[in-house]
């Protein structure tokens, strides 16, 4: 599913050169050396070359101060050839995360995670949704279901995932249930579920118990169990109860690389008009 967005993307940011001579270009600032963090990172840069878009990776010491990472973003906001900025996340205990992506141009945040765009994102208007979310909306809609009226069950509020896609399927007129840690009888919530969206961090959370027969059930976890990555949901289990699954590796997380792409052209669309 996400090659073929992807092509389609090659074909945008080719087009995009062509017409108007910009080629998008995309920052990623990586701040210290969490393992995790550096294969993303690496996964986002040889997403942009395989569209074709520009792509550089800022990489700052652990011990690095808050003004030298808001220096970068500044630095970063002022360059032409950059359209979009990322921080990846979770920067090291000491520095301020909300402070920094408050510094992003809200034009230039790729992640949808400026509370410009995250406000946006509440009140209906245009601004950039969050990456993980609005790829799991896509995957939700290449299923070809009729979204209106459906019960919709998030589990997992987190700024990046939960509240977001909860707004999302609002928007697609669901009538969606946010749980969290503190939901009393989940099984009994989830096993109304037209869709189901797990995004606890909790390796096989969700059982063939909680699922309603038919359900569409969107994986966001990415857990790592002995080595392995591992999504919150019990795929083998699941899917012989479920209508439509995805799975871990290969689903919302190169779908979500996938929409950083497509935020990124999208913000340089913008930058050209
Ligand atoms: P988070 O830790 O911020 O949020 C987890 C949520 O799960 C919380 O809101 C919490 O209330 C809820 N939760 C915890 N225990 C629960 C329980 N027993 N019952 C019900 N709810 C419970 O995590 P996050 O950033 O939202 O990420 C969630 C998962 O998605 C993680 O595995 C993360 O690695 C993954 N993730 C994947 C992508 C991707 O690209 N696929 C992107 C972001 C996050």
């Amino acid at each position: 599913m996400s090659e073929c967005l992807r092509r389609e993307i090659a074909d945008q940011v080719s087009h995009l050169q062509t017409e108007k001579g910009i080629v998008p270009g995309l920052a990623v600032i990586l701040v210290g050396n969490d393992p995790a963090s550096e294969i993303y990172v690496r996964n986002k840069g040889n997403g942009c070359r395989e569209v074709g878009i520009y792509s550089e990776t800022i990489t700052l010491p652990e011990d690095t101060t808050q003004t030298a990472l808001e220096a970068e973003i500044d630095r970063l906001n002022q360059d032409q050839q950059i359209h979009g900025i990322l921080v990846q996340l979770p920067l090291p205990k000491h520095l301020d995360e909300a402070a920094a992506l408050a510094r992003i141009l809200p034009e230039k945040d790729v992640d949808g995670f400026h509370l410009l765009n995250a406000g946006k994102l509440m009140t209906g208007g245009i601004g950039v949704t969050p990456c993980t979310p609005k790829g799991a909306l896509y995957m939700i809609h290449q299923t070809g279901m009729d979204l209106s009226g459906k019960q919709a069950v998030v589990i997992g509020r987190s700024n990046i995932v939960g509240k977001p896609m909860a707004l999302l399927l609002l928007q697609e007129n669901c009538t969606v249930t946010i749980c969290h840690s503190r939901t009393k009888n989940l099984p009994e919530i989830t096993r109304q579920a037209d869709i189901l969206v797990a995004a606890v961090g909790k390796a096989g959370f969700v059982t063939p118990d909680m699922v309603k027969p038919g359900a569409i059930v969107i994986d966001v976890g990415i857990n790592r169990v002995d080595g392995k990555v591992r999504g919150d949901v019990d795929f083998d289990g699941v899917k012989e109860v479920a209508g439509w699954i995805t799975p871990v590796p290969g689903g919302v997380g190169k779908m979500t690389i996938t929409m950083l792409l497509q935020n990124t052209l999208e913000a340089a669309e913008r930058a050209g008009q």
